[in-house]
């Protein structure tokens, strides 16, 4: 889940597309020459975390990443939480008796959890948080589920304690690719896959290829600290109430406590790091 504070929204659309530029570029930015110039055609690809093995992909992701890791510490431009569901660990009775319509329950449900956890606790300090628009990328199978697009936030504005209002009635399905739906805001669903994308790989170590590694250990210092550190106000990052990454449920059964504070939790082990393990120093600092 990727938040964008409002005032915000084009600064970072901004550093994403001139991050798509390379220094053979001669263009001042990257609106100046779209049509023209034959770079800008070919750092124009969509950015997908499965597409890294495409070298024009995989060094605008890398790009986007130096930018994450770098000048957005000071910017704070990036806020984004990771929700990630251990299904083995899901009393499947919960989410209803018909198995067709579980697996959309599940989604709609904690679709709820990982939009509501950021915006409460990364905007505490504001009375109310106001949500403009969700966009989710285009699924035919998720448009027309019977919850989905509109239950989220029927059900968080029906919450009377709520700080978290939306403003709109339904969730906005956007194409990722920028080609198809002419909306800057495709830029920002393709960094949100990537940043998904190299967290999963942190974890699990798919070890596709050497490439996807290596950009993968790239992305661990953030990583690694967000699940082993992360309420540390004094880092460097400056992730705190900006960037999280959660798992649920802790034990075998959620069963009623299902939505209790602590069947959440954060840390676990990467197995990038058994996988490097003595062959490079991974940094695990401040
Ligand atoms: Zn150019």
């Amino acid at each position: 889940m990727l938040i964008c504070p409002v005032r915000q929204e084009q600064a970072l659309i901004n550093r994403l597309l001139n991050r798509r530029m390379t220094s053979k570029c001669a263009c001042k930015d990257w609106g100046e020459a779209a049509a023209t110039c034959a770079h800008h055609q070919n750092n124009n690809k969509e950015v997908h975390y499965v597409s890294l093995e495409d070298a024009y992909i995989r060094h605008v992701s890398e790009r986007w990443l130096d930018f994450l890791l770098g000048e957005d510490r000071e910017k704070r431009l990036t806020y984004f939480h990771i929700l990630g569901i251990n299904v083995l660990n899901l009393d499947y009775k919960l989410f209803g008796d018909d198995g067709s319509k579980r697996a959309g329950i599940i989604y709609n449900r904690f679709f709820r959890t990982a939009i509501k956890y950021p915006l409460k606790t990364f905007f505490d300090s504001h009375d109310k948080v106001i949500v403009d628009n969700v966009f989710h990328d285009s699924d035919e199978e998720l448009r027309r589920d019977e919850y989905f697009p509109w239950h989220t936030p029927f059900r968080v504005n029906k919450d009377e304690d709520a700080k978290v209002r939306f403003q709109t009635d339904g969730i906005q399905f956007l194409d990722s690719k920028h080609s198809e739906s002419n909306d800057p805001r495709s830029h920002l669903i393709q960094y949100i896959d990537l940043i998904l994308g190299l967290t999963y790989n942190c974890l699990h170590h798919e070890g596709k290829s050497p490439d996807r590694t290596a950009i993968t250990k790239k992305s661990h210092p953030l990583v690694s600290r967000l699940v082993k550190a992360p309420k540390n106000k004094n880092s460097s990052y400056r992730y705190y109430k900006r960037q999280s990454i959660s798992f649920f449920p802790k034990t075998g059964i959620a069963g009623a406590d299902f939505s209790a504070e602590n069947a959440f939790y954060t840390e676990r082990d990467l197995l990038i790091e058994r996988h490097e393990q003595g062959t490079l120093s991974l940094d695990f600092g401040e």
